[in-house]
This record gives structure tokens, sequence and C-alpha cells, in this order.
């Protein structure tokens, strides 16, 4: 799963306007401030391609990478801001199942969530909402340098736990982190194994 290129390709502020190359894609999404842009870069080994989408008044766009000239990289906005309206709110909802449904070469998607914080309503319901619509998703639990390896374990343990509560299998997920450079090879390993099917 080794990174030959990564290159930024176009922001989207519409799911029709997005490229119709019939390329497998995988999607990141989660709060913001969860970690998404370093862990992009991470897994990318590159110091600041995420940066390059997120620049301010690009943050609200579906931002699609090009890897290895085989997979596309997707950047969905951060949601869960605390100071947005009820209508800015329905629409960004709108702007993101959109998203889910029509794009028909998502191969997965994966929801972020920060370890360092327990289980966010607004994720679980994230991921209510993609377990029904049958969209599969991976979790990446991000920032694990934040807790010892025990404490790591516990997380993850509960957090399938809230999910055994409604579903009966757990979806795959990861443990990283991008400031120690853990679970690059588990997440790209992945998506290899996903898009040679
Ligand atoms: P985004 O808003 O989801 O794109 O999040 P960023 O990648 O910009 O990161 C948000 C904050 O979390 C920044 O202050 C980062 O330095 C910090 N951060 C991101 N990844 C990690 C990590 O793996 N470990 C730690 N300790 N902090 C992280």
């Amino acid at each position: 799963g080794k990174i030959k290129s990564a290159e930024f390709v176009v922001s989207n502020s519409e799911v029709a306007k997005c490229p119709k190359n019939p390329i497998p894609e995988y999607a990141f999404i989660g709060r913001s401030n969860v970690g998404k842009s370093s862990l992009i870069n991470m897994l990318t080994d590159r110091k600041s391609l995420a940066k390059t989408s997120g620049r301010p008044g690009k943050t609200q766009l579906i931002n699609h990478f090009i890897i290895n000239d085989s997979w596309y990289l997707v950047d969905l906005p951060g949601y869960g801001y605390a100071r947005v309206s009820k209508t800015s709110k329905k629409k960004f909802q709108k702007f993101i199942t959109n998203y889910f449904e029509q794009r028909q070469q998502l191969v997965s998607a994966f929801v972020l969530v920060d370890i360092r914080h327990k289980p966010q309503p607004i994720d679980l319901e994230f991921i209510q909402y993609l377990g029904e619509s049958g969209i599969p998703f991976g979790i990446i639990f991000t920032k694990a340098d934040k807790l010892k390896p025990k404490a790591i374990e516990r997380y993850v343990e509960d957090y399938c736990q809230q999910l055994l509560k409604t579903w009966e299998e757990l979806p795959p997920y990861f443990i990283t982190s991008s400031s120690k450079k853990i679970g690059q090879e588990d997440v790209l390993n992945f998506i290899k194994a996903t898009n040679e099917e």
C-alpha cells in the first residue's frame, strides 16, 4: 500500500459536478477538528496535501484527490460546527446525503472519531445514517497518541459495545495517530484489499 503519487484534482459544491471517471473512491468525514487533514496527510505521506483544500472557504466543499493514479481520496467537509443556523444545518445534511446516495463509485466511507472524547451523539447519528442507508463504512479512531494502550483498548471496546446496541455486526475500524504515524499501513491495506475486489 505505498503511496507513489497523490494529487489534488478538484473541489466541488455539488455532487453532480464531481469527477465522472469510474475510479474507486474512499471518503473521509468527521467532526471539525477531529484530525481529518492531518490523517489525510499522514496516509499519503504528504505534508500539506489536505491543506490545499483546507484553506478558508474551501472547507464546505467535496475535495477529490487522486492517489497512485488508481483511487480517489475524498475529503468531505467537517460536520458539527457549534455556531450554525438550523437552515444551514439542514442544507449541509442534504449536501452530505446527496453525496452518499449519489456517488456510485464510492467503495467505503471512513468516519473519523476523536479518541479523546466520549462517544459523541453526532458521530453515532451519522454512523446510524450510513448503516441504515447501506453505505459501507469504517471507523477511524484518531489521536491515539493521546491515550495509553490500555485506555485505547477500553475506549474502542466501549465504542463497539455502543454500536452493538443497534447493529449485529461491527464495521471495520482502525486506530490511528497522525503525529506518531500509527495506522497508515492498516488503512492503506484495507483500501487496497477493497478496491481490488
Ligand atoms: P480537521 O479539522 O479535522 O482537518 O483537523 P486537523 O487535522 O486540522 O487537526 C485538528 C487539531 O488536532 C490540530 O491541532 C492537530 O494538530 C491535532 N491533531 C490532529 N491529528 C492528531 C494526532 O494524531 N495526534 C494529536 N495529538 N493531535 C492531532
